[in-house]
């Protein structure tokens, strides 16, 4: 279970991901204004799972800073 935060309309929702989601990219829509503006609230099992992929692909599209966050640390991580 994965919290978003909607950029648009300020709401925050909740969507049910399979396991292997945080390995691809899973565009998530605000289900109030259909906006792909999402900010996704990173979970502590969440946060555990990524790194492990070697793929030197994910590591070439993680470096483009796809993910706007400031606080998740997504984008800072050791
Ligand atoms: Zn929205």
């Amino acid at each position: 279970m994965y919290e978003y935060g909607c950029l648009d309309c300020a709401r925050q929702f909740e969507r049910l991901l399979p396991m292997n989601a945080a390995d691809q990219h899973i565009v998530i829509v605000c289900p109030f204004c259909q906006s792909t503006h999402v900010q996704r609230r990173l979970s502590l099992f969440a946060a555990h799972s990524r790194g492990e992929t070697s793929a030197p692909a994910a590591a070439a599209t993680t470096s483009g800073g796809g993910c706007s966050c400031s606080s998740c640390g997504c984008g800072s991580r050791s």
